[in-house]
């Protein structure tokens, strides 16, 4: 079976990798380079939990961190490349008598799910993380959940895929998928490439006119600033996550500080009022962190939907077009499960029971 992927994001490369793993002819494109996208961008946090309490974008983040382990550990073997991965938790720290009120709630909820949860007062959240602010009063820690390199998994993923026979092909754009009877044309600026199924997996670009033969999605982008800082040593030993912002220490002593959340269309430029506002965030929950240099800003465009479910699944107008988009804020979360989803339509004709909640249908696609 020879697939087309459309696009090289976390999203793209995970279907990618996982259909060259199952034995299909994989080509996957990219208007840019892989991995430029939204995924540059993301912190690469692990959270389901925190990202939704309940519905069914809890019931997807849960199905996807319970394969995180071994996707990670299948694609490091597959590529041999390493991968920062660490499920070492996520603290939640209230900064004031209302913010500890709703974390309460938050851990009475997990209770009742039976998540694995524990509730810190002051002292035990300064033993966890000494370097968290004076105003730090109380905290959730959620000991399942973690942090992944997001565009280090991405280039680790396209090199297993393309050793499993997979060609990746940047710098190419689609300029028009058009079904045919057996299958799919993509027109690009490089000539026609026909293909028994694509996948579009275009991220914000999803509603672009290119894929309009097939369907106009309801896909629009969403913003997100954020802060690679630096620092001799970690901040911190686990994600921290407050009301203004959330922090991710890496190894080397990085700390990512995300993110902003604005509704200003294509524009991926990085503002100041973004930065102050992040820094001065940041610094609330980790004052350390204030003398730490900023190593870049990272802009991304997260691919939003009305309800904040993903599209995933076949197009009503062509079985021959799989939609693989829309994750907005949990892309890197989601792809695994994403990835497994679409594998098991295409080459086994299988539809997972998770399908149903990011069934395109629902939008009339
Ligand atoms: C600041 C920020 C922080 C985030 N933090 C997290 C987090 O902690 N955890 C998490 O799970 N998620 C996070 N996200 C969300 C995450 O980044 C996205 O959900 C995810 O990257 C989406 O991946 P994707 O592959 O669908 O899209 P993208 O990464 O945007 O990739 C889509 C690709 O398609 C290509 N493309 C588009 N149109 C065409 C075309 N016509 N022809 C060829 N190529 C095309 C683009 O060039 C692009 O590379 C964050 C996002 C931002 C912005």
């Amino acid at each position: 079976m020879k697939v087309l992927v459309v696009g090289a994001g976390v999203v793209g490369a995970a279907i990618t990798h996982e259909l060259a793993r199952r034995g299909a002819a994989v080509t996957v494109v990219d208007m840019r380079a892989p991995a430029a996208g939204s995924t540059q961008a993301a912190a690469g946090v692990l959270a389901p939990w925190i990202e939704a309490h309940s519905g069914g974008l809890l019931e997807l983040g849960e199905a996807s961190l319970r394969r995180y382990d071994a996707f990670i550990a299948g694609v490091r073997e597959a590529s041999g490349a390493e991968i920062e991965y660490a499920r070492s938790g996520t603290l939640e720290v209230a900064l004031t008598a209302e913010q500890e009120d709703a974390l309460r709630r938050d851990a009475a909820r997990h209770a009742v799910r039976g998540i694995p949860h524990a509730w810190l007062d002051e002292a035990a959240v300064r033993a966890r993380e000494p370097g968290v602010g004076p105003e730090a009063r109380a905290g959730l820690l959620l000991t399942d959940q973690g942090y992944v390199r997001a565009r280090d998994l991405t280039g680790a993923l396209l090199l297993a895929a393309g050793r499993a026979g997979a060609v990746c092909q940047p710098g190419v754009r689609v300029r028009e998928i058009v079904p045919t009877a057996t299958g799919v044309s993509a027109l690009t600026e490089t000539g026609t490439f026909d293909a028994d199924y694509a996948v579009l997996a275009a991220g914000s670009w999803s509603s672009d006119d290119a894929f309009r033969p097939v369907a106009a999605t309801p896909v629009t982008p969403v913003r997100g600033q954020l802060l690679h800082l630096t620092a001799s040593a970690p901040l911190a030993a686990r994600v921290i996550w407050g009301t203004d912002c959330y922090l991710v220490p890496w190894r080397d002593g990085s700390l990512l500080v995300g993110a902003t959340v604005e509704h200003v269309g294509f524009d991926e430029r990085s503002t100041e009022a973004g930065v102050e506002g992040l820094r001065r965030a940041a610094a609330a929950l980790l004052p350390a962190s204030a003398a730490a240099a900023l190593k870049e800003v990272r802009v991304g465009l997260r691919p939003g939907t009305p309800d904040h479910l993903p599209i995933i699944g076949a197009s009503a107008a062509s079985s021959r077009v799989v939609f693989a988009t829309g994750h907005y804020r949990n892309g890197v979360l989601l792809a695994p499960l994403t990835a497994a989803l679409v594998a098991d339509l295409l080459l086994d004709g299988r539809a997972a029971p998770e399908l149903r909640l990011a069934n395109p249908a629902r939008f009339g696609l």
